[in-house]
């Protein structure tokens, strides 16, 4: 039985179907496709954003680099206070995932909760998947901040720990390299190929313990510490960074031909437009810095460009 959240659940969805084609279909309610949603609402665009679920944003313990909470502030609380904004406006927010996307004359049709939904433009905001290490408890490990993903976001929370950086290639050399403006004590286990590692000597030249082994077994000891072994052999660390990448959403992006960058992420010019007219993409599965910062400014540049186009197709710009 689904009680209370089933029923508002049914009656959001019951509103969405009443209402009329959006103009603005976004797909992801991440916080690129939240700000987008906002920017488009006041813009007084229809706007309809298909939430697929579980962005990357919710698995944010606490951040202290968005700018406006200097003490931080969880991810959860972000999006909830972004979907609030969005939906202040007007901009209609429904669970699903957006299933496929064709060209339908000079916009486009998606499926989404089995049913045909038409828009002028499409702002895909679908973000990213993590490859998270293969380790007992890794999901409860970066919820209490245990295991990290983005040295960018809390590097500074890391000062004088011993820190481990998964790595399979030389991104994790990277990372490691990265992360010595924190700690000087910065380990590299590598769990790659051997060939994939290149930079070896440059972990020596500054400083970076290298262990080549895979990792067998993960404890978390209290509130702080995680204990990876490998043979037998146990070591202690204060934190570990997952280096092992991602890969972007970009299958309904690939399915209508766009381009992609060499790194696999969507190509996007200065307006954040696709190589296909009225697709905008922004956010993490755009090429970029993986922040939230990043993504809302992207989603704003985007929302500006989708409204924009919008005018001069209906002929309401100056020359
Ligand atoms: C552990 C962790 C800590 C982080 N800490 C910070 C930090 O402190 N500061 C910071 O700036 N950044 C941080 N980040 C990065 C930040 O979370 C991302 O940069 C941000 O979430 C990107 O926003 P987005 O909207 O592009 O993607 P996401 O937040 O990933 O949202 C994408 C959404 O698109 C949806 N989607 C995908 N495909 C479909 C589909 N076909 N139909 C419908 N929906 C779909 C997904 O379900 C998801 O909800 C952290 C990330 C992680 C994992």
């Amino acid at each position: 039985m689904l009680g209370r959240a089933g029923g508002l659940l049914a009656e959001h969805l019951a509103d969405a179907l009443s209402k009329p084609d959006p103009e603005v279909l976004i797909v992801g309610a991440g916080p690129a496709g939240l700000t987008a949603a906002t920017y488009l609402a006041r813009f007084r665009r229809r706007v309809l954003v298909a939430d697929g679920g579980a962005p990357r944003a919710c698995w944010i313990p606490l951040s202290h680099n968005l700018p406006g909470f200097p003490h931080g502030i969880t991810g959860d609380a972000i999006l909830r206070r972004m979907t609030e904004q969005a939906m202040e406006f007007d901009a209609v927010i429904e669970p699903g995932r957006v299933e496929s996307l064709k060209r339908d004359g000079d916009g486009f049709r998606a499926t989404l909760n089995g049913r045909e939904v038409r828009a002028r433009a499409v702002l895909l905001a679908t973000g990213v998947t993590d490859h998270h290490p293969d380790l007992p408890g890794v999901e409860r490990a970066i919820e209490r901040a245990l295991v990290r993903i983005c040295p960018i976001c809390d590097g500074y929370e890391a000062i004088d720990k011993a820190v481990a950086v998964i790595g399979r290639d030389d991104r994790g050399v990277r990372e490691a390299a990265f992360l010595r403006t924190y700690s000087e004590r910065v380990t590299l286990i590598h769990v790659g190929p051997a060939e994939a590692l290149t930079e070896e000597d440059e972990l020596h030249r500054i400083g970076i313990e290298l262990i080549r082994a895979p990792i067998d077994n993960v404890r978390l000891e209290g509130d702080r510490v995680t204990a990876l072994s490998w043979g037998g052999a146990f070591r202690v660390f204060d934190l570990v960074y997952s280096a092992l990448g991602t890969s972007p959403n970009a299958d309904l992006a690939r399915g209508l031909g766009a381009r992609m960058s060499d790194d696999l992420c969507l190509a996007v010019d200065w307006h954040q437009t696709t190589s296909v007219p009225g697709l905008y993409a922004a956010g993490d599965v755009v090429r970029g810095l993986n922040q939230i910062a990043v993504a809302g400014a992207e989603a704003a540049i985007a929302a500006t460009a989708i409204h924009n186009a919008l005018r001069q197709a209906d002929g309401r710009t100056v020359d």
